[in-house]
């Protein structure tokens, strides 16, 4: 049986969490205790209700959406453990609140180490593919849009020898920031940065994610493998620290080399190849006529 808590310490609890989640803050640690502690609907609705009443302002996606919370009687750290853009159906809008939270990001050191933006992540809502590389270089970093330098232009031929257009996928970066001189980013930066990312597969619900080089197999995988090993097979993913939903269990993920490591070693273009026909095959999708 549950444990039941004085409802006036309920309550302050429920206050307390819902002013952590204004502040942005989600994910909560405890120690495991012996009995659940539960919190009713009328608790936490009460609340959003109470907070919707005061303020006349007009609200942000963010705020809108953490008002909306849906609340069931449950376990009140299952009920924080909701993103704010789990609340709304529409994943334009679910991607705005998350770029919303990441705000003019200070919390790793990229922010002031000469990042001109924040280069946060493009292409469909809603696509069955989606590519993620390292960081923002250069060209990224000046116009805020991810892979559309050298690089870029690569992963542009590939999509395109998939059969596919750019704007069909989504692309974003483990970090959001450029690391100085494109040094690769360090694993803390990384460690900060990715909880984003984890939030932008969990509204865009791919079918197949394609990691770009080392260090997005690593982080998302968090494994410390070589990429020969890494390469050649299916993953199952689900994004970390993310509560799932009734509606998506999760993608395949691929390894395959970065663009910028093809360019500096060509030979390897052929492998790349075989790593993404392996991914078309798993769409369902049609072999397409010539190579990248
Ligand atoms: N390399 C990356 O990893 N990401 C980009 O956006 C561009 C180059």
């Amino acid at each position: 049986m549950p444990r039941t808590l004085d409802p006036e310490l309920r309550r302050a609890l429920a206050v307390r969490i819902r002013y952590y989640n204004e502040m942005g803050i989600y994910d909560f640690y405890r120690r495991p205790l012996a009995a659940e502690v539960l919190i009713s609907r009328d608790e936490v609705e009460g609340i959003h209700s109470g907070q919707a009443l005061e303020s006349g302002e007009s609200m942000s996606p963010r705020k809108a959406a953490a008002l909306a919370m849906p609340v069931v009687e449950e376990n009140i750290f299952e009920v924080i453990a909701l993103k704010p853009e789990q609340s709304v159906s529409d994943p334009v809008t679910a991607l705005k609140i998350i770029r919303e939270d990441l705000g003019d990001c200070t919390r790793c050191v990229l922010h002031e180490q000469g990042r001109k933006q924040i280069v946060f992540g493009v292409g469909d809502p809603k696509a069955e593919l989606m590519f993620v590389g390292e960081g923002p270089g250069a060209d990224e970093d000046t116009q805020g849009e991810p892979f559309v330098g050298r690089a870029g232009q690569l992963l542009n031929n590939m999509i395109k020898a998939m059969g596919l257009e750019r704007e069909q996928v989504y692309i974003a970066n483990i970090v959001k920031c450029r690391p100085p001189g494109n040094r690769t980013p360090e694993r803390e930066e990384c460690e900060t940065c990715s909880p984003f990312l984890m939030r932008q597969i969990a509204v865009v619900k791919p079918k197949v994610i394609v990691a770009l080089g080392a260090t997005a197999a690593k982080t998302l995988l968090a494994m410390s493998s070589s990429m020969m090993q890494l390469r050649g097979r299916f993953y199952d993913f689900k994004p970390a620290g993310v509560c799932g939903t009734d509606e998506w269990d999760g993608c395949k993920l691929a390894v395959t080399y970065h663009p910028a490591f093809l360019l500096r070693d060509p030979r390897q273009k052929g492998e790349a190849w075989k790593d993404l026909q392996m991914v078309m095959k798993e769409l369902g999708m049609k072999a397409p006529k010539a190579n990248a």
